[in-house]
């Protein structure tokens, strides 16, 4: 009796000293400045996202339902470039991708180009629990958001007066042949992205995306994409990306972090610079991740000139930040 009492106490003393994390990102690129009321919404937003996940942590909850909560929080705020206030593609229309993984059990989910679902990273868990299957997109993905009871939105839901702004001011540059897609796209911060640790050593990561404004109608980026925008394995890391989604899936980034880290042996950080750093730097490739290790080790890394980010870390210290210069 009284060694099952100091056994009970001793898992309880382990569950609460288990370290929990989480980190965040919502879009790279970006000019060097803001205004300054933009800013300080974008910093309240980011401390909103990562409290929710954090909350779910604390409770005991898993990796995945933290990253999830914390991904629908800016999926719902239009200052983002995911759920409401997607970005528009050169259609006028918003196309929304979305996906996560579960370090633990290598379990993923994804939609790509879905107009109605309210909260596209609910739809990419639906998919991975209700489904054989990991990616569904469109229509088919739709019909399914609405049998498994998913939130169905009208399509202008996603509308945004600054989006829409941004569009026209795309197709001002396209004319101007001096400027390529890709520097015109490098301006457009928010596409969002989560991973987490919870007490039980699990760890999970999901990205959800409009996109980049202008882009062909149909076109699907790195996002919804398992290796490419997002990755998750317990061994190594969970991982999320945000940028020029060619390139992301062109060097399979969040999955070649992984490989460096299992089959190199290389820590999260060196990994992740190395990729941000070097392999996409070289390509041309514009953008950043996010991710975190089961030690709670946290990486940020970019090579624009912001990244929208923060993260609680296993301390219980929150901190966001937006720009290079910003620690
Ligand atoms: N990676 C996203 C895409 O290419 C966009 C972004 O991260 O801002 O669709």
């Amino acid at each position: 009796m009284k060694t099952s009492l100091l056994a009970l106490l001793l898992t309880a003393m382990t569950v609460t000293a288990a370290p929990v994390a989480i980190v965040i990102h919502a879009g790279a690129g970006g000019k060097p400045t803001l205004p300054a009321e933009l800013e300080k919404q974008y910093h309240a937003e980011l401390a909103k996202a990562l409290r929710a996940g954090h909350a779910v942590l604390k409770k005991g909850g898993a990796a995945m339902d933290a990253v999830e909560a914390a991904i629908v929080v800016m999926e719902d705020s239009p200052l983002f470039n995911a759920g409401k206030g997607a970005v528009f593609t050169s259609a006028g229309e918003n196309e929304l991708d979305a996906s996560l993984m579960d370090g633990s059990t290598l379990q993923a989910g994804a939609v790509g180009g879905v107009t109605i679902i309210k909260n596209p990273i609910r739809a990419a868990r639906a998919v991975m629990e209700k489904t054989p299957h990991v990616m569904l997109a469109g229509d088919g993905a739709e019909v399914f958001a609405k049998k498994a009871g998913l939130e169905i939105v009208p399509r202008k839901y996603f509308h945004t007066d600054r989006r829409w702004k941004q569009l026209q001011e795309w197709k001002a540059k396209q004319k101007d042949k001096k400027r390529s897609a890709l520097e015109t796209t490098n301006e457009y911060l928010g596409t969002v992205g989560c991973a987490a640790l919870d007490v039980h050593g699990n760890i999970a990561a999901g990205t959800s995306t409009g996109g980049l404004t202008g882009k062909q109608y149909g076109r699907l980026g790195d996002s919804p994409i398992i290796a490419a925008g997002t990755y998750a394995d317990n061994r190594t890391c969970a991982i999320s990306c945000t940028g020029h989604g060619e390139f992301f899936i062109r060097h399979a980034v969040a999955f070649d972090i992984h490989a460096r880290m299992k089959y190199k042996q290389e820590s999260l950080a060196q990994a992740a610079r190395a990729l941000v750093q070097q392999t996409l730097k070289k390509a041309g490739g514009r953008g950043g991740i996010i991710g975190l290790d089961a030690s709670g080790n946290i990486v940020m890394e970019f090579n624009s000139p912001a990244m929208n980010r923060g993260y609680i870390d296993k301390t219980g210290k929150l901190h966001t930040a937006i720009f290079r210069e910003e620690k």
